[in-house]
């Protein structure tokens, strides 16, 4: 059987920003936020800041931490990867600016046997708008017909363009209404089984 392509996003799919991030800006910034206050994926909505670079002093210092260096990938996010690693191949797209290849890079290398082979650095739609393709620019490159990800706007933006998403559920993406590509899963074990239901022979 060859295997086919499932795209997958990176934060808060693999690794843990927004949790991580919660208790780091409590200690550094005495900012006080949980889980649900998350409800938007713009970040200078949920901290509040006035200007954006406010939002990236954050964001920046962030990397810089124990945080953000000593994460670990989100719970049940290697067991999907172990389980459908015979049926898929597992290419990384993400909106992370590309100065934390490395640190990307380093990330997955404790994964089973190098179960991400490439990571792509896609275009941010809430930075800036760069020049680096799209999302499903990238997905079409690669042969990716699936894409697991937790971003409504990057959910849509693939979803019109013909790619199967698997977005898993999240405070940041209770916006939308159902959309025949977009299928909302509530964890890592309802999307193998969703990827699983995917599989062609
Ligand atoms: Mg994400």
């Amino acid at each position: 059987m060859k295997k086919q392509t499932l795209a997958t996003d990176f934060d808060d799919i693999f690794f843990p920003l927004r949790e991580n991030i919660i208790p780091f800006l409590r200690e550094k910034y005495n900012l006080n936020l949980k889980r649900e206050d998350f409800n938007n994926y713009n970040l200078q909505k949920v901290f509040k800041d006035k200007y954006f670079w406010q939002t990236l002093e954050k964001l920046y210092s962030f990397y810089k931490s124990k945080y953000f260096k000593q994460a670990k990938p989100l719970k049940g996010s290697i067991e999907f990867l172990t389980e459908l690693s015979q049926y898929f191949s597992f290419p990384l797209i993400t909106s992370r600016p590309i100065f934390l290849r490395r640190e990307t890079k380093k990330f997955i290398s404790d994964f089973p046997n190098g179960a991400i082979k490439s990571i792509h650095f896609s275009r941010n739609n809430f930075a800036y708008a760069g020049s680096r393709k799209t999302k499903p620019q990238i997905c079409r490159d690669i042969g990716a017909k699936i894409i697991l990800e937790d971003c409504l706007e990057y959910a849509l933006q693939c979803a019109e363009e013909g790619i199967n998403v698997i977005l898993l559920d999240a405070p940041w993406n209770q916006t939308m209404e159902n959309h025949p590509r977009i299928k909302r899963v509530q964890n890592f074990s309802e999307a193998r089984d969703y990827a699983l239901s995917l599989v062609r022979i």
